[in-house]
């Protein structure tokens, strides 16, 4: 009833003894002695009644004064309870609930009315660990405020955890009347600070080199992707390139039996993923064929984003699949969470080839037979491998800090040193042999490789050089050379040499115009010797000769076995007729002397023919058959005699 009515009707009421007093006074009852002491009492209550009203008019004026200024005053706190991003409860002894704001209803899902009067217990996730009750009661009984973490259930079943604060609310006699809660949702921090806990455990895992299936795992495990509804798969391309290999699907057990499957590169999963390979794609219907789809699909899967992980390179390393209960595209934060898992996965990936890169070289570096050193841009060593250590006899602790010269000799000159450099400066890379000293001042010849590692500036980084101990393949192409140039019984050169030594000797002495002088040897009735002493007797006369004739020659001249007992001799030097014959009868005074050898002694005698070109030939062949023939003849005329070919060169 509004204020004024009100005074009025009491106003009314006041004057209403009033009204009936001047009724007695003036009507038909007003000369009746009873009424003086009537109207007094009736004058006397009208008084009473009108200070009583003015009394309790007073009274309400006040009282509705101070509820004015209380309602003032408790307005900022009932906007904050409607307006605050906080749910608040308040509920009795019992923990029935009273009071719910706003808030507490939008985020449970409840209407008031669903609230109100039941016991806080309905909102419970039943995952809050007993423990945190038994404290909060504890707490709470002590009739102190509590502060802990709930896990609560919304109306859809879904749960989220709070951080509550909850105090007891005391009445003026300090008696507990109710309890009063501010809840506050930290779900998503939650989730971020999950989220950075898995990044950082994988990037833990990642810096101790722990296996890409393990740091997959963990970045999996993360209880970020549970809240997300996002079930993700990851395949990686095997070395050979052939196949993609499930690496982890912790939350697909269906998927996970496929393990052991190799999906072909060129399988249908593989071709329809590869369509996206390029980008990321979204598949609303994953093809059931498609054996993966189908083990996921059967786990409730309905949807699919794939992620491609490229290599450094740029090249198919990988594949994650992130599949989804429901049919639409993933929302913004999903995309992002997404993204963000994918990056992780790349690093790892990328990581995890690069390490396996490095183990390579590493194990190659330290069990190569050929030599590694990595010196900086000024020849200073950084870094040598054991078999460098092996070759050179310097220890990586001698090494290091030295310039590369300490490993030159001083077979080449400085021309040589300066080509190599103006290479290496050039193209970047140098080969060749070089002669080098090791430690205890042995030569030894090396095939190094050298190359220049540069900085983003273009300036030198490293010099790397590969280089092996090249003396023993030396050893065995000599040995090769001799097996094939040289005599094997006298260790003169054989016919093949003497016929490429010839060869080149003629080209010269047409060059210079000069002669060349050809002796041909048959020793005289060698046979008898094998016959009468056996061969291997023979083969010490034959060493013996071979050694005779070398004896005689000058420096330029040279001499070779043709095979059997024939012997021949190039004079070089552009000798004339009578030196040649000088010569010629020297070998032959010198064969002719007693051999004693083995405690036998015998004496042989020897026919020779000489040419000369180019007066009779002018190849080698030629050459020598027309010595050859001129030998012959001197064994037709009695044998031990020297004979200048008659032949002429047409
Ligand atoms: P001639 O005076 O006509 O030259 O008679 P010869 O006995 O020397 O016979 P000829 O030159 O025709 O043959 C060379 C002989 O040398 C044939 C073989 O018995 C012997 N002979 C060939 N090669 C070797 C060898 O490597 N070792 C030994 N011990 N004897 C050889
Ligand atoms: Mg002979």
């Amino acid at each position: 009833m509004p204020r004024v009515i009100r005074h009025l009707l009491l106003a009314a009421l006041a004057f209403l003894p009033l009204l009936a007093a001047s009724l007695l006074l003036h009507g038909p009852l007003a000369h009746s002695a009873v009424w003086m002491p009537l109207t007094a009492l009736l004058a006397s209550l009208l008084i009473l009644l009108t200070a009583l009203n003015i009394r309790r008019q007073r009274h309400l004026t006040r009282l509705l004064k101070l509820t004015g200024s209380l309602e003032d005053r408790l307005l900022p706190f009932r906007t904050a309870m409607q307006q605050a991003p906080l749910s608040m409860i308040i509920t009795d002894t019992q923990a029935n609930i009273q009071y719910v704001n706003p808030f507490m209803v939008q985020r449970s899902g409840y209407t008031e009315s669903e609230l109100v009067g039941k016991n806080t217990r309905m909102l419970s996730s039943g995952t809050t660990p007993p423990e945190t009750y038994r404290q909060m009661w504890e707490q709470l009984g002590r009739l102190q405020a509590w502060n802990g973490r709930f896990s609560s259930r919304d109306k859809s079943g879904r749960s989220y955890l709070e951080q509550v604060w909850m105090a007891p609310v005391l009445d003026v006699d300090g008696k507990l009347r109710q309890f009063v809660s501010i809840k506050q949702d930290i779900s998503e921090q939650q989730r971020n600070l999950e989220h950075i806990q898995m990044q950082n455990s994988a990037l833990e895992l990642l810096t101790n080199n722990a296996p890409l299936p393990q740091i997959l795992d963990t970045i999996f495990a993360s209880s970020t992707l549970d809240h997300s509804g996002l079930y993700p798969i990851a395949f990686l391309v095997s070395t050979d390139k052939q196949n993609l290999h499930l690496a982890s699907a912790p939350a697909l057990p269906g998927v996970r039996e496929l393990a052991a499957l190799p999906v072909l590169v060129d399988s249908t999963l593989a071709r329809t993923l590869t369509q996206s390979l390029s980008r990321p794609g979204f598949n609303p219907s994953p093809d059931l064929q498609n054996p993966v789809h189908a083990a996921a699909r059967a786990s409730g899967m309905h949807s699919c984003w794939s992620e491609p992980i490229l290599d450094s390179a740029g090249f198919l390393a990988g594949l994650v699949l992130y599949y989804r209960t429901s049919k639409s595209l993933p929302a913004s934060d999903e995309l992002q969470l997404i993204g963000n898992m994918t990056d992780l996965i790349r690093l790892a990936v990328q990581r995890s080839q690069n390490l396996a890169l490095l183990q390579l070289a590493e194990t190659v570096y330290h069990n190569s037979n050929e030599a590694l050193a990595v010196n900086d841009a000024n020849g200073v060593f950084i870094t040598v491998n054991p078999a460098f250590t092996r070759i050179t006899g310097f220890s990586q602790t001698e090494i290091i800090g030295k310039d590369f010269s300490i490993l030159y000799s001083d077979q080449h000159d400085e021309a040589f040193f300066e080509r190599m450099h103006s290479r290496l400066e050039k193209k970047g890379r140098w080969k060749g042999e070089i002669w080098a000293r090791r430690k205890n001042g042995e030569l030894y010849p090396q095939f190094v490789s050298m190359s220049n590692t540069y900085n983003a500036d273009g300036s030198v980084r490293f010099r790397v050089s590969l280089f092996a101990d090249i003396s023993q393949q030396k050893a065995n192409e000599e040995q090769i050379w001799r097996q094939a140039n040289f005599d094997s019984l006298t260790g003169i050169a054989n016919r093949r040499f003497f016929i490429t030594h010839l060869e080149h000797a003629i080209h010269t002495a047409t060059r210079q115009q000069q002669r060349l002088g050809l002796l041909f040897i048959d020793l005289d009735k060698f046979k008898p010797i094998n016959d009468r002493y056996g061969h291997r007797h023979g083969d010490r006369v034959l060493q013996e000769v071979a050694q005779r004739i070398q004896k005689q020659l000058r420096e330029a001249d040279f001499c070779a076995r043709l095979g059997g007992d024939e012997f021949v001799v190039l004079l070089e030097g552009n000798p004339d007729m009578d030196a040649a014959m000088r010569i010629a009868q020297r070998i032959k005074d010198s064969v002719e002397e007693v051999i004693a050898l083995d405690g036998i002694e015998s004496r042989l005698s020897f026919s020779c023919g000489i040419s000369f070109f180019p007066e009779h030939a002018n190849t080698a062949e030629k050459l020598i058959h027309e010595a050859d023939n001129a030998m012959y003849q001197a064994k037709r005329e009695g044998r031990s005699q020297v004979i200048v070919s008659a032949g002429q060169n047409e």
